[in-house]
């Protein structure tokens, strides 16, 4: 069972912090990356927690205490993790079409490095040669997740080399003499199927032998999290003793260390968008419940479709109704169309779950609204780790020329 923050909990940190608010609970944290460490006990893994789902510092210097690494999207990210407490050994920039100079940068910091592309593979062979070790990120093609927009694995997809390319991959790091310790892969997010990642070992498998200094697999993040009502847990043991059992039966695998890159499984369940109801309004086509809040927010149903369970938390005996919950700016942003809540009333608060990945992170100023106040309990205590923005921060940078 998952840990869960109560209503009154809820309630209580809305009424001292206020609304619209990012709550999130350390301890469930916790519990999911203590999910992995057990599905996984025996192998030599790591798990490098996909920062950009959520990249508050409170939150980096926890998961940094759990043992975890981080992996980094930026050169910026890998600076919030040092700040945090992480060790370069901890940290991997895995880029994507990133400038030369982010990579140096990156070496200069000593960071573990993923490179995307031939052509910054070229520039990094010139400078480094043989003198720092570098992973590279393949694009396997193969097609997972949830939506394409989150699928980053095939034949289409931007990320990655291509793995048809290993030809010409090969050319460059002989000529280079690289050294190449880790091969990367990354299909995309909301992965449910244990298969996706065995048939990306596979991949990988057969290209491991032109690279001799290898050092690690890593086999990227997506790991499904439950969002509806009756949606399945992610099966990590399973995908555990598949994957076991795939590194055991190939003997140029076995003694390499295996990695991950989870960013959702750790962080999404911890999170909670409370926001309360400013409007009620009534119509022929459904009732509109308008929130204090909006896609400036929580952009993940108007960018993904995906869903957010919601729920009313100052009437949870009311009852149950449809409504269409959506936000207060100038745009079309519904969170939910025809969404049965107990009885909405003007001033109640309302809940998103799975707000802690790419939530917050996601935010923006838009309709030069504010963002939101972000809010950790920790030992059942909550405290603020991000203020709410004022008016001045809109004023911010903006200059008279
Ligand atoms: C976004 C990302 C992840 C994490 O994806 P989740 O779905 O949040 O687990 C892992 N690795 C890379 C390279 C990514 O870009």
């Amino acid at each position: 069972m998952s840990l869960q923050l109560t209503n009154e909990q809820l309630t209580a940190a809305a009424r001292e912090f206020g609304t619209p608010l990012y709550v999130y609970h350390a301890e469930q944290i916790k519990q999911q990356y203590e999910k992995l460490l057990s599905a996984f006990n025996g192998s030599k893994v790591v798990f490098f927690y996909a920062g950009k789902a959520l990249t508050n510092l409170n939150v980096l210097h926890y998961i940094n205490k759990l043992g975890a690494g981080i992996d980094c999207s930026s050169i910026n990210e890998v600076k919030l993790a040092l700040h945090a407490g992480f060790t370069p050994q901890r940290i991997l920039y895995t880029s994507n079409g990133i400038s030369f100079d982010e990579i140096e940068e990156a070496v200069s910091l000593n960071v573990n490095i993923n490179i995307d592309s031939l052509s910054n593979l070229e520039k990094f062979g010139q400078k480094y040669g043989h003198g720092y070790p570098v992973g590279l990120r393949l694009r396997p093609n193969i097609m997972a997740g949830g939506n394409i927009k989150i699928s980053t694995g095939h034949d289409k997809s931007k990320f990655g080399i291509p793995v048809e390319q290993l030809d010409k991959i090969l050319v460059v790091v002989k000529k280079y003499s690289i050294k190449v310790t880790d091969l990367h892969i990354h299909t995309g997010s909301d992965i449910k199927d244990a298969d996706v990642f065995i048939r990306g070992i596979e991949v990988l498998f057969d290209i491991i032998p032109h690279f001799p200094e290898m050092k690690s697999v890593d086999l990227g993040g997506g790991f499904k999290v439950p969002y509806k009502d009756g949606d399945e847990e992610f099966d990590i043991d399973l995908v555990a003793k598949k994957v076991k059992h795939a590194f055991d039966s190939h003997p140029q695998a076995r003694n390499l260390e295996i990695w991950f890159e989870p960013g959702k499984f750790l962080v999404s369940e911890c999170g909670y968008f409370v926001t309360e109801v400013n409007v009620l309004k009534e119509t022929a086509a459904t009732t509109f419940v308008s929130v204090n809040s909006g896609f400036n927010h929580l952009i993940r149903p108007m960018f993904y479709d995906s869903y957010h369970r919601i729920g009313n938390i100052s009437n949870p005996g009311g009852t149950e109704k449809n409504y269409s919950i959506v936000g207060n700016i100038c745009e079309t942003d519904t969170f939910a169309w025809d969404r049965s809540l107990n009885e909405v009333r003007e001033g109640d608060l309302l809940v998103f779950y799975n707000a802690g990945a790419y939530g917050f992170e996601m935010s923006s100023n838009f309709n030069s609204r504010l963002k939101p106040a972000e809010v950790m309990f920790e030992g059942g205590k909550a405290r603020v780790i991000r203020k709410r923005e004022a008016f001045e921060d809109l004023l911010r940078h903006q200059v008279h020329p």
